[in-house]
């Protein structure tokens, strides 16, 4: 399904209510599960506190458009400390105190570190580098070897751009379903895939409202906004449409995702 609930399909809501009834929470780090926490948080009557080192939060992920207008829905529901690092963090018997770059101390009842992943590979690729993958996705350490390797670990190269990674489910299932078909192809036992392309959608709730995207928008080296009212933005690697943001636009992305990866000007 295109809407995967972030917080709310993972642990988040199963522990959020029984730490402190209207608590104050702090939230270092505003990416995508931050964003969808705080949005939980604060719809279960807690005060919830953001800080990020950016003034645009998520800009560089799902580019300035979007986080733009995410910034917009949690403006009037949280105090916001934009463009600042945590420096010290203590706990009290009874709060925790993060202090800021600027000298800010912020009193909570829970402090939430957002701090995304890296990948974890087995060996001999242990580290934190993830495991670099050809088109098909087989390792480029061993390419002869019939190894493949996807999901969040996995490192792959978009033409004409530098490496990447993808860490959500629906890319995660696509690329396994891609390198067996290379398997099955290395072996004599079917059609060869074709480069992998990542096309997957993935989605948040933040406030009421539906952030969606498809493909990879860090891909993107500027953007477009297809539609202001539900929100669509194209992003592109030059003229190649790599990926799609919107906000409450679940049927146009739906129109548009057949068009990833295809070149603008053909
Ligand atoms: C808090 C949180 C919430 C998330 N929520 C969402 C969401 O709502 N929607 C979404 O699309 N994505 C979400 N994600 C991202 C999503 O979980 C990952 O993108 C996805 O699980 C990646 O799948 P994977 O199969 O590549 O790796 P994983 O699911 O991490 O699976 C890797 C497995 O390999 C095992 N393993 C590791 N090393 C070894 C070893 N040496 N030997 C044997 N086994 C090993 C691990 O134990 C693990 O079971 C979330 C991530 C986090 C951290």
């Amino acid at each position: 399904s295109i809407i995967d609930h972030w917080a709310s399909e993972s642990t988040w809501n199963l522990d959020i209510y029984s730490v402190s009834q209207d608590g104050r929470y702090i939230i270092v780090r505003h990416a995508l599960v931050a964003t969808e926490t705080a949005s939980l948080l604060t719809d279960a009557g807690h005060e919830t506190v953001l800080v990020a080192r950016t003034m645009l939060p998520g800009a560089s992920v799902l580019g300035e458009h979007t986080a733009s207008r995410l910034l917009q829905l949690h403006k009037p529901r949280h105090v916001a400390h934009l463009g600042r690092s945590p420096r010290v963090i203590r706990t009290h018997s009874d709060r925790i105190t993060v202090g800021l770059d600027d000298g800010t101390q912020i009193d909570g009842d829970l402090a939430i570190v957002a701090h995304g992943t890296i990948p974890a590979a087995p060996s001999p690729w242990s580290g934190p580098d993830g495991i670099p993958v050809d088109t098909r996705l087989r390792t480029l350490a061993a390419p002869e070897q019939r190894i493949y390797a996807a999901g969040g670990l996995a490192i792959h190269h978009y033409p004409r751009h530098s490496s990447y990674r993808i860490d959500h489910w629906d890319d995660s299932a696509a690329q396994g379903v891609h390198a067996a078909h290379a398997l099955l192809h290395d072996v004599g036992h079917g059609d060869d895939p074709g480069a992998y392309l990542p096309v997957a959608t993935f989605s948040a709730r933040v406030h009421g409202h539906t952030l969606t995207g498809a493909g990879h928008p860090a891909l993107g080296t500027s953007t477009r906004v297809v539609s202001t009212e539900p929100l669509l933005v194209a992003h592109h690697l030059g003229d190649t449409l790599v990926a799609l943001t919107g906000i409450d636009a679940v049927p146009l992305v739906h129109q548009y995702v057949s068009h990833l990866h295809e070149s603008t000007l053909t």
